[in-house]
């Protein structure tokens, strides 16, 4: 159900297969009836764009490609630079500047070509579009070539397959580019068409941080998807951060068609569902976070209701962000003694209560 005719032609770091977890205390805090996530961070790379890329270079290398290139808010590129490097292949990433260190750094461990643009991903997408036949790289950005998407259609086959092919009511994705909705709907479709489901699709919703929204635009206008005016973008950093998506006309036809919607959620309730699923022990990334602040949204408003089933999905890793806390505020200590003399004020207050 993937494109690539022979296996030997297969790049594969092992992705997939990512666990599917029960969050049951946040789900005794939500009136609903089941909440899961998708902990898409445990892929190679830690995140979902690793699928994407081993489809798409297994394709490229079947064609013989040996130079790649993508425009990217990170993930992308590092999964490129990690699927190209295992292929033998050569990679040129770019990335606004403003795009976490930690993923830089990882673009370059795996020794790709990296470059920080002046501007948001769409001006990385241009340099690469003007490079083309100069450079003669292949451009694996959004939507440029058949494999992303298809590979990221293993999300729905293997979502379908773990909740015993009876799908949620509501799937919740953090919305950038749209591969991950547009493959999550091809997989269902292709499913459907195999008699291997039934039945309505789940409501897809689009998660999008306020300030860089022109998919949650669209939607509560009722009007057609037109790009978000980059002058006008103050979203972080992060893959939601998409002014011009190429398939944006796509993505909402396919949150009408499922009956869903699109919500944008500020930073600061990031922040806290960021929290809440670490209280949960789950390394959430701004963009997996973004799903259980929207969740949390749309319960409120009632678009949710307390008999569904929803299931979202963790894109990626807390730890390839901006740090968290500052680790400088956390105290060193030499060996016992020396913790309780740190510590007993705090003991002593633990013991009054
Ligand atoms: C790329 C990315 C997204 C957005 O995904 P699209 O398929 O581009 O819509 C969401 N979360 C993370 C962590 C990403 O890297």
């Amino acid at each position: 159900m993937l494109p690539v005719q022979q296996t030997r032609s297969i790049v594969s770091l092992g992705e997939g297969w990512t666990p599917l977890i029960r969050i049951n205390q946040e789900q005794q805090i939500l009136p609903v009836k089941e909440l899961w996530v998708k902990r898409e961070e445990q892929n190679p790379t830690a995140s979902f764009k690793a699928r994407g890329f081993s489809t798409a270079i297994s394709l490229l290398n079947e064609h013989g490609v040996k130079k790649v290139a993508v425009p990217s808010n990170g993930n992308a590129a590092s999964a490129l630079a990690a699927y190209a490097a295992h292929a033998g292949m050569q990679s040129y990433v770019f990335v606004p500047q403003d795009c976490p260190e930690m993923i830089i750094d990882e673009c370059l461990y795996y020794g790709a070509h990296t470059y920080k643009v002046d501007g948001y991903i769409h001006d990385a997408a241009r340099i690469i579009q003007d490079g083309s036949v100069e450079q003669g790289w292949f451009n694996v950005g959004t939507l440029r070539e058949p494999g992303r998407v298809e590979g990221k259609k293993t999300m729905g086959f293997e979502l379908a397959e773990q909740m015993n092919w009876i799908l949620p009511d509501v799937i919740v994705y953090p919305t950038g580019g749209g591969s991950g909705i547009i493959g999550l709907w091809k997989a269902f479709h292709e499913l459907k068409s195999l008699g291997m489901l039934s039945g309505d699709l789940p409501r897809f919703v689009s998660v999008q941080e306020a300030g860089c929204q022109p998919i949650v635009d669209a939607i509560r206008s009722q009007t057609n998807y037109k790009p978000f005016p980059p002058e006008k973008v103050t979203a972080s950093p992060t893959g939601m951060r998409v002014p011009e998506p190429p398939a944006g006309s796509l993505i909402v036809s396919i949150l009408r068609e499922t009956d869903g919607t699109a919500v944008a959620v500020d930073r600061d309730e990031i922040r806290a569902a960021q929290i809440a699923m670490g209280a949960q022990g789950i390394s959430a990334s701004p963009e997996g976070s973004a799903t259980l602040a929207g969740t949390i949204r749309l319960i409120e408003s009632g678009w949710i209701g307390r008999n569904e089933r929803v299931v979202l999905f963790n894109t990626s890793h807390a730890i390839k962000y901006w740090p968290y806390t500052s680790s400088s505020s956390v105290p060193i200590v030499k060996n016992y003694e020396e913790w309780v003399r740190l510590t007993s004020p705090q003991l002593k207050e633990g013991a009054m209560k």
